[in-house]
């Protein structure tokens, strides 16, 4: 067992390939990551009666002048709530690869991909943070996005919301890392970060715009 388990692990897989097709399977996962959120805003809207646009990175609700605050709420809700079912489905379909993998193939890429759905919260509030701090945008930015519109609709902090949800999202990023193969970790890290931000470049920049102005 012992023997075919590091056979197959040093099968052709140098760290520089690990880290070139995690990168490339992590390519496309900003753009998928940013439609499936942006779906889960449009699909509730229009189950609730407005009529949505969807956008490259928004979704603008069209909601009637009569519908009751709550309508909107929901549709602000299910973007945040389509990520984590997806990112929460990635961690189950990790968990059950690692228990037989042998290396790291791309199935089990592309769970992680799946799984890391759960790092939006963290992402959005180190950029929000950052961005404010570096005085790039005002501090009412701190207002903006799902999870300061739901703080605030609670009546709460507008960070409430996304501090929580970035605290568990920092815990799902760290399990996650866990599940790969500890003399492969550090590569499948620098491919899926430096694949991830790429696309997520690409896809803010230049196809998202083009195809979902
Ligand atoms: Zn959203």
């Amino acid at each position: 067992m012992s023997v075919k388990r590091s056979t197959l692990t040093d099968s052709g897989w140098s760290h520089l390939g690990v880290v070139a097709r995690t990168g490339s399977v992590f390519l496309p996962a900003a753009a998928i990551g940013t439609v499936g959120h942006e779906l889960g805003h449009w699909v509730s809207s229009h189950l609730l009666g407005c009529a949505p646009v969807l956008h490259f990175a928004s979704v603008s609700p069209h909601c009637p002048l009569d519908a009751p605050p709550e309508v909107e709420l929901l549709g602000v809700a299910a973007g945040p709530l389509s990520t984590i079912v997806c990112g929460t489905a990635g961690m189950v379909g990790l968990a059950r690869w690692q228990k037989t993998a042998q290396g790291l193939d791309f199935k089990g890429i592309g769970w992680t991909v799946l799984a890391l759905f759960w790092s939006r919260p963290l992402f959005n509030l180190i950029v929000q943070l950052g961005s404010v701090a570096l005085g790039l945008v005002g501090p009412q930015r701190l207002e903006g996005g799902d999870e300061a519109r739901l703080s605030m609709a609670m009546g709460w902090h507008p960070l409430a919301l996304s501090i929580a949800f970035a605290a568990m999202s920092l815990g799902v990023v760290v399990w996650t890392a866990f599940q790969i193969p500890q003399r492969l970790r550090g590569s499948w890290a620098a491919g899926a970060v430096s694949g991830a931000l790429a696309g997520f470049a690409v896809w803010m920049g230049v196809f998202g715009p083009a195809w979902l102005p």
